[in-house]
């Protein structure tokens, strides 16, 4: 079980080997829930906190240890090594720094180099807006014909995992790059459309930069309560309001006030729904290094349960064939926790075979504050494993 503890600016980590958080102090910030009596829980702790905390667990009897002493000087480094890598603005993607973390108007700006320089290749389409009124742009990847089958890759739709927006950014350009030179990749796009939407949940991300580098959820007020914003991965219309989400506003994992209520989510049902030939749809998230598969509201496995788990092996095996990697893979219920109202079980629900989640690196050494020198490995790895569910998909769709 980890714990993080954390205040305004001293925070500790700590690691404890139990199933069950019994400290019910509304303090502690989960950040990686209890799953199973084996594997470890992560809690951040305030500061003020502290003492209380540890005497609790010595009380009970609950080995733990401390993993970060002081969250906010990763996130002072974080900080440091962002100013100190921006150079110039790109002026090209070629020249664009994968290896380093950026804000949105970085990103946004790299979407649109990529379109102007791929255009017979990449299209951008604007699928909504935030709350703040940010646009919601998706990369469209296709080498022509009329509404092909398609697959859907996003990243970001929580914010703070900063991973997979950087990892997305890559995607995009390992795109334009492959095609015509991997054959794969080249038979994928010759007949299926590829949509990548990078940063999901923009009122949030940007938040995380200017704000609140732990923030995960959207930005839109509550009314008749002063906590901000839902989980945009429990407000799905799949067993939304079930057991694994919360009703309180001030949760990590409030699932709205309805199903669909935020329009980061909204877009996303809208586009899937109008486009009616998606074969695939992966939800990017970090951390834990898992690979899920519906369902995360029930426990009665999903048709497809044994397709879907021998492609998950798939996927895994080429991912760590890399760098040795290792994940865990299975139905989201099964291998992390009962979640409702995800992404993919309502995705899986709408016809949509192949739906996935990636839960990026780590295990919980750095979390959320994943150093910006595994930006690249991690991004490599993981498209190992999107090509195995790309490939499958287009030689299981007619
Ligand atoms: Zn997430």
């Amino acid at each position: 079980m980890h714990f993080l503890f954390n205040s305004c600016s001293k925070c500790l980590l700590c690691w404890l080997n139990m199933s069950t958080c019994l400290l019910s102090s509304s303090f502690l910030l989960s950040l990686l829930p209890p799953i199973d009596l084996s594997t470890p829980v992560d809690i951040r702790v305030p500061f003020t906190s502290l003492q209380t905390v540890k005497a609790f667990l010595e009380t009970e009897d609950i080995p733990y240890s401390v993993m970060i002493m002081d969250l906010q000087v990763m996130l002072d480094e974080e900080q440091d090594q962002m100013l100190s890598a921006r150079a110039a603005a790109p002026r090209t993607t070629d020249d664009y720094d994968y290896s380093n973390y950026h804000d949105i108007a970085d990103i946004y700006s790299f979407q649109d180099m990529l379109v102007a320089e791929n255009p017979n290749l990449v299209s951008k389409i604007v699928i909504g807006q935030s709350y703040q009124g940010r646009t919601l742009n998706v990369l469209k990847f296709s080498t022509g014909g009329t509404n092909r089958p398609g697959i859907w890759l996003d990243t970001g739709i929580h914010s703070r995992e900063w991973i997979t927006q950087a990892s997305g950014t890559w995607f995009a350009k390992k795109i334009v790059t492959d095609y015509g030179r991997d054959a794969a990749l080249t038979a994928i796009l010759d007949k299926m459309d590829i949509f990548l939407e990078i940063v999901t949940n923009p009122d949030g991300y940007y938040y995380t930069h200017n704000s609140n580098r732990m923030w995960r959820k959207t930005r839109k007020p509550n009314p008749g309560s002063s906590c901000v914003g839902t989980d945009p991965n429990r407000n799905w219309d799949a067993g939304f309001g079930e057991l694994g989400s919360s009703g309180s506003p001030c949760s990590e994992t409030y699932r709205g006030p309805e199903a669909h209520s935020e329009s980061e989510v909204k877009s996303i049902v809208d586009f899937v729904k109008s486009h009616g030939n998606l074969k695939a749809f992966v939800s990017i998230h970090s951390y834990s290094q898992m690979l899920l598969y519906p369902y995360g509201y029930t426990s009665t496995p999903c048709k497809d349960q044994s397709e879907l788990h021998d492609l998950a092996m798939k996927a895994i095996t080429d991912l760590a064939s890399m760098y040795g990697t290792s994940y865990r893979y299975g139905s989201t219920i099964n291998t992390i926790y009962q979640a409702s109202g995800t992404t993919v079980d309502w995705t899986y629900n709408q016809g949509i075979k192949y739906s996935y989640t990636f839960e990026l690196r780590d295990t919980g050494r750095y979390g959320f504050i994943l150093p910006a020198n595994q930006i690249l490995p991690t991004a490599k790895e993981t498209w190992l494993a999107l090509m195995a569910i790309m490939e499958h998909t287009k030689d299981n769709t007619n």
